[in-house]
């Protein structure tokens, strides 16, 4: 069963606080309570709750400004407040309205009327919180490879292009690696096609664990991967010089050779793969825009499998 919802009431008169919490409580919501507008804002952070009863009129910060601080949380999602006033005049309504708050609680209370209209508030954000989540998880999806959790190439393309254009901006070095497991095929061919995709799913894990965090990690197609690593310039490497720092290599090697460690089990069944890596780094190498360090990267990994697989290739000019 879901948690009953959670209602936060801010009062400074302790005689309509326990009136409210006394009620609210036994229509089975659970209640928190505040008594300034500071602890009001304070509550609603660490506690959370699903909807506000407001005294107006509290000390400290009143209900007109906790109102709109509250309403103005970007992070908050949909939180219904109701002001709780004995003012009745419509200057004060239309006030608190344009604070953001979603309706009015005229003291003194009939209490089944404050039921129905926390009842109201309370579907309309179940609703909000529906769809929001639904939206969340429509993003998510927009963005990931089903099979391993990854990035997929979509999002992969946009952020890299974006992080190219940071990287030229600000004159920031900005690496690709693309990664290709070796023989693939055969694993299939040997173990069976869910194999395989364990394998996938396994072997992404492990890459996701080798890199830093503000490293993009994407599953670029069947067996290939590209890692999208950003830096500030890490070894203080003069621009435009034509030899890449050690850091981008070594990163390369790192996931590497963690894959050539790794022992993939399923059942029975032990699989050994290894990779091939190509990589190509903005400013050492002539990329003109983010898809052309793709292209390099895809150069050197024909090098790398050309000679002999099973390791890091760095771009350079052919026939050098
Ligand atoms: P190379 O060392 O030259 O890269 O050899 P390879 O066998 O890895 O390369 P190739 O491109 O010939 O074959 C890639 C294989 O990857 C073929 C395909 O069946 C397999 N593959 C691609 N996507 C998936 C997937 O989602 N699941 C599984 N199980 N296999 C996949
Ligand atoms: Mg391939
Ligand atoms: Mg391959």
């Amino acid at each position: 069963m879901n948690k009953p919802p959670k209602i936060l009431v801010a009062d400074d008169d302790e005689t309509a606080l326990d009136v409210l919490r006394e009620a609210l409580t036994l229509a089975g919501y659970q209640v928190v309570t505040a008594r300034t507008g500071d602890e009001t804002l304070r509550v609603a952070r660490s506690e959370r709750p699903d909807l506000i009863l407001l005294d107006i009129l509290m000390p400290g910060q009143n209900g007109f400004e906790v109102c709109r601080l509250l309403k103005g949380d970007p992070n908050a999602g949909y939180l219904p407040i109701l002001l709780v006033t004995a003012l009745a005049d419509t200057e004060d309504r239309i006030r608190g309205f344009s604070r953001g708050a979603d309706g009015y609680l005229q003291k003194p209370f009939d209490i089944t009327e404050v039921e129905a209209r926390i009842r109201n508030h309370l579907q309309v954000k179940e609703q909000h919180d529906l769809l929001q989540e639904t939206t969340n998880r429509l993003r998510d999806l927009a963005v990931t490879d089903s099979l391993t959790g990854l990035y997929n190439r979509r999002h992969l393309l946009e952020r890299l292009a974006y992080e190219f254009l940071r990287a030229r901006r600000y004159g920031t070095q900005l690496a690709v690696s693309l990664i290709d497991i070796d023989e693939f095929k055969n694993v299939n061919d040997s173990f069976g096609h869910l194999v395989g995709d364990f394998v996938l799913k396994e072997a992404s894990d492990l890459f996701k664990a080798a890199i830093r965090e503000t490293d993009i990690i994407a599953r670029y197609g069947g067996e290939e991967f590209v890692i999208v690593m950003p830096a500030i310039d890490a070894q203080g490497a003069p621009l435009r010089s034509t030899n890449a720092p050690d850091w981008i290599l070594e990163a390369g090697e790192r996931v590497r050779a963690k894959l050539e460690a790794h022992s993939f089990k399923n059942g029975e069944v032990e699989v050994r793969i290894t990779a091939s890596v190509g990589i190509a780094a903005f400013p050492f190498h002539p990329a003109e825009e983010a898809i052309d360090l793709l292209q390099l990267a895809d150069e050197a990994l024909y090098v790398a499998k050309r000679a002999g697989r099973n390791r890091v290739v760095l771009w350079s000019r052919p026939g050098k």
